[in-house]
């Protein structure tokens, strides 16, 4: 049952800000702990979300969330695997998550963000949470540093302030603690741009590689395409590129995309049986972290803390691993009777290392690294790029790939510069990447 924002429940111990993935789920988990938590959305769902593919590593989440069998039985797609296909349409194997873990965790899924979003909003609902949509939270309120509640708006304009004992901000790329602080800091290296489309009909592999995700490299390697099969037939296909090269110049969006797709043949074959069925969606895709995760009684999650380049589709699960980290120390922080930056944070400096060795596996791509030079020199790390690959990223083990890809780079190159944690210069431009969609497309 919706919650009505015009009759607030006073004083809940949280409030959440954003109902997408990292909201649904932070809340979820607090609210499954008996503690009382409002969400406030300002969209009404079900609305527009890139971000279709899954990774397996989302599978224990998803299980505490009890949103497994809901998956099970929807008509998303099953993905059991991820190709790269190179500049030259030369296709590494297929990366099976089950050959390297034997576990049901190795099926995972292609979500319609739409849908997806609506069902684990709705399961957050089921465990008590009280979620607003159609509110916008227009401002977190302070008691000298101490966050104390947040200021709503409803559609028909009205405001109210509600208090809480900790606010979470999962408002996503819109970042409103980011904003008013200014803790954004953007990547040095990872400042792309993407255009993409739907396609009815185009081609699909059987079997267990129908839900594949391939990752394909365009001839002047200046970008790849992603190729996600949905359900109802339907194939999302984007370019992800520099953001200068993307758009700078460029006559049209959909001029760029169909130049690029020339420059692809291997999507070009696969989408030439099809039919495009919606307009031409473009957004910046800069990388960007937060200087801090938590302060006195709030804490970042999701897209709200960081973002990285969707190359190996990791951004759900970076959602759901921050909200559940996040919704733990909050419950933990409640029994201690301590809700400072240290114990709401406390599980900042961890993630930030898990983010940094994706963000290495990124960084590595685009600087020229081989799936397939890399597992036909170093067989036995198949495995081990495979745990990258599904997002088991908060363990130092996965390090051991790191100096056998130094040694296969060319003379002179170097591992790609960290992401710097606050100095940068780049900290003062906090305007977000803009999510630009097609004429008629409801958000
Ligand atoms: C081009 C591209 C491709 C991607 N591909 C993938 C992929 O294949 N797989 C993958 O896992 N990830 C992918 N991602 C990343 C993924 O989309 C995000 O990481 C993910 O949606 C983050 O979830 P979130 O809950 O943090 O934020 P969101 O999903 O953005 O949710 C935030 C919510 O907060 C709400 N909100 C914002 N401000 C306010 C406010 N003031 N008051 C109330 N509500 C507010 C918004 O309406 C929104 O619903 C991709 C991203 C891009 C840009």
């Amino acid at each position: 049952m919706r919650a009505s924002a015009s009759n607030l429940a006073s004083h809940p111990d949280v409030v959440v800000i954003g109902g997408g993935p990292a909201g649904s789920t932070v809340s979820a988990l607090i609210a499954q702990r008996g503690y009382r938590v409002q969400l406030f959305e300002r969209e009404r769902f079900p609305r527009f979300h890139i971000g279709e593919s899954l990774i397996p590593e989302t599978y224990w989440v998803l299980e505490r969330l009890g949103m497994l069998d809901k998956l099970r039985e929807s008509h998303f797609v099953k993905k059991y695997s991820v190709q790269f296909i190179n500049a030259n349409g030369k296709q590494s194997a297929p990366f099976y998550f089950w050959d390297n873990k034997a576990h049901q965790c190795s099926q995972t899924w292609q979500v319609v963000r739409s849908e997806f979003d609506l069902m684990m909003l709705n399961n957050a609902r089921e465990h008590g949470v009280e979620a607003h949509e159609g509110v916008r939270v227009r401002d977190v309120l302070f008691e000298g540093p101490r966050a104390v509640g947040v200021r709503i708006q409803r559609a028909d304009g009205s405001q109210q302030d509600v208090q809480a004992r900790v606010i979470v901000d999962a408002s996503g790329q819109s970042g409103l603690l980011q904003n008013k602080f200014k803790l954004r800091v953007w990547d040095p290296v990872l400042n792309k741009g993407a255009i993409w489309t739907y396609w009815q009909g185009a081609y699909r592999d059987t079997g267990r590689d129908e839900g594949a995700t391939l990752v394909l490299q365009t001839a002047n390697r200046q970008g790849w395409f992603w190729y996600i099969p949905l359900h109802d037939d339907r194939v999302s296909v984007g370019v992800v590129a520099p953001f200068d090269y993307l758009f700078k110049g460029r006559v049209s969006h959909e001029q760029t995309y169909q130049d690029e797709v020339d420059c692809c043949p291997a999507v070009k074959d696969r989408v030439s049986a099809g039919r495009r069925v919606t307009g031409y969606f473009a957004t910046k895709v800069y990388s960007y972290r937060a200087t801090q995760v938590a302060g006195d009684a709030w804490v970042l999650v999701g897209d709200a803390f960081g973002f990285l380049d969707p190359l190996y589709s990791s951004g759900v699960l970076l959602a759901l691993r921050s909200g559940e980290m996040a919704a733990d120390a909050i419950v933990e922080g409640f029994q201690l009777g301590d809700v400072s930056a240290a114990q709401l944070g406390k599980w900042g400096p961890v993630f930030n290392q898990g983010v940094d060795r994706m963000r290495r596996l990124v960084c590595e791509y685009y600087d020229g690294f081989s799936f397939g030079q890399f597992v036909r020199t170093y067989p036995h790390l198949r495995g081990t790029i495979t745990d990258l690959l599904i997002g088991d990223l908060f363990t130092d083990r996965v390090d051991s790939v790191w100096p056998p890809m130094e040694s296969l780079y060319p003379e002179g190159k170097a591992p790609p510069p960290p992401w710097d944690s606050g100095t940068s210069p780049q900290h003062t431009q906090n305007k977000a990447n803009e999510l630009i969609l097609p004429e008629g497309h409801r958000p």
